[in-house]
């Protein structure tokens, strides 16, 4: 018996990373028909963390998904836990202590574990591994309608495309796309590159470490360079992302060389002579870091998009505004994005008729929110790097810390859902 769904409407969300399955997840529980494609095989993860602020975690209990993320984490990974700055230079003095608050609850965990968790959320007839998707066009059959195509040449027809397709996303190319223009692509390197790798906390004490490590995220701060020192696994081991940007160059100016990857390894001292200079426990995390480390280079959408829809497709999360990592905001960005699409399209009044505006009205509300955001992490990133507005003095770099992450955590994400609506009654879509 085929299944009755609440909308006369089908969505297709291609992408199956953090924001495109909870917004699967959450569409599915409204009753609303929706597949998920998603490029890579099954279980393809691995090992890297994902942070969630505020604004994502109470995203993901609106769409009444934050209980079967609970059930995969274990207790600490939940809380807040603020964050320590210190001066990666010198003896490594204390520049301003971010204090953990209750309402600022977060979730840091392994992506592994918070994908594993929401797939389950998913039919399984529903979700397609191994589907890449190449390109977007009008229904042959039908103008309202569209058809994905995909690399290994099927294609499906649906009503909306939701692009969670990440950074190099090819539902972008479909929304910014103008007609007798080449191709555009909204992507740039950040002139940033992470160095990420693990190190057991045992090596580092026993090497005379002295910043103290407790439960809480340590950032050093430094000219043009920085880095994030999460303990893990009840402090057996230490997290470290060590960040090193370009400010000589503009965004946009210098992009990798096409097909060039954007991760790759590189050997101990080459991280060593790129911090030289630094403090002593600088020096002695970075003699303890895996002799081949992983080095990302960080990409952007840039310039930012002018809407997060055309017609019946709509980006989420990286594919409509990917940022700097330096709020650890990326995520709960999405999961916001998601949130809005979820309950806009699961309101009483949509239909194939009104998606287009539906659409719209997640576009013209989302924007400005994500786009602040986006600016926000770039100032962030500024700020530890030395390059913030009141300068590198201890006391100019308390003072634009301070208020960095109050605008992003502290958000009424409910509002979104009443502006957009409001919006929708304003311009006759939806009655009074
Ligand atoms: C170094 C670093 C640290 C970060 N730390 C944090 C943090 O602490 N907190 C935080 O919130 N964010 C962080 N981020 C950002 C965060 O990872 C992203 O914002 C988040 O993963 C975006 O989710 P997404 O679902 O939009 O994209 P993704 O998680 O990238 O998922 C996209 C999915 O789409 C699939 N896909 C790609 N192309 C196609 C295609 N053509 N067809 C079908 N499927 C496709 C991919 O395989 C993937 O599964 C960090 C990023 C970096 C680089």
């Amino acid at each position: 018996m085929s299944k009755a769904f609440e909308k006369d409407f089908q969505v297709a969300v291609i992408g199956g990373g953090v924001c495109g399955l909870a917004c699967a997840a959450a569409l599915q529980k409204a009753g609303i028909s929706v597949q998920v494609f998603e490029a890579a095989v099954p279980f393809a993860e691995i090992g890297a963390g994902i942070g969630l602020g505020p604004s994502g975690v109470h995203s993901l209990n609106a769409m009444d998904l934050l209980d079967a993320v609970l059930q995969n984490i274990n207790s600490n990974d939940l809380g807040s836990r603020g964050f320590l700055f210190h001066s990666g230079l010198g003896e490594h003095e204390l520049v301003y202590d971010y204090p953990p608050a209750p309402e600022d609850a977060s979730i840091s965990m392994h992506r592994a574990a918070f994908l594993n968790a929401l797939v389950e959320l998913v039919d399984p007839q529903n979700t397609h591994f191994n589907k890449r998707c190449t390109s977007i066009s009008e229904s042959p059959t039908d103008p309202k309608r569209l058809l994905v195509h995909f690399i290994d040449g099927n294609t499906h027809e649906t009503d909306v495309v939701l692009g969670a397709d990440g950074i190099k996303s090819a539902v972008r190319h479909f929304v910014v796309a103008k007609a007798d223009e080449p191709p555009r692509h909204n992507l740039a390197f950040s002139n940033t590159v992470a160095y990420r790798g693990l190190i057991p906390y045992a090596q580092l004490e026993a090497a005379g470490f002295k910043t103290r490590l407790t439960d809480r995220p340590v950032c050093f701060l430094g000219p043009s360079k920085h880095i994030i020192v999460v303990p893990i696994k009840n402090g057996e081991l230490i997290n470290v992302a060590a960040f090193s940007a370009r400010y000589d160059i503009p965004t946009g100016s210098h992009n990798l060389p096409e097909g060039a990857p954007w991760v790759d390894q590189v050997s101990r001292e080459d991280i060593q002579k790129d911090f030289d200079g630094w403090g002593v426990d600088v020096a002695t995390l970075f003699r303890f870091m895996p002799e081949k480390t992983m080095r990302w280079s960080v990409h952007l959408v840039y310039p930012s998009l002018e809407n997060y829809s055309k017609g019946h497709v709509a980006p989420l999360g990286d594919a409509a505004h990917g940022m700097l990592p330096h709020l650890g905001a990326g995520a709960g960005q999405g999961l916001e994005d998601a949130l809005l699409l979820v309950r806009l399209l699961s309101h009483p009044e949509t239909q194939t008729e009104n998606l287009q505006s539906v659409l719209e009205a997640y576009s013209t509300t989302r924007r400005p929110r994500a786009q602040m955001v986006w600016e926000a992490s770039h100032r962030a990133g500024s700020v530890y790097d030395h390059h913030g507005p009141h300068g590198p003095t201890a006391i100019g770099m308390a003072q634009d810390l301070r208020d960095l992450w109050k605008p992003i955590w502290r958000y009424e994400v409910d509002n979104d859902i009443d502006t957009a609506i409001s919006v929708l009654r304003t311009n006759a879509t939806f009655s009074q």
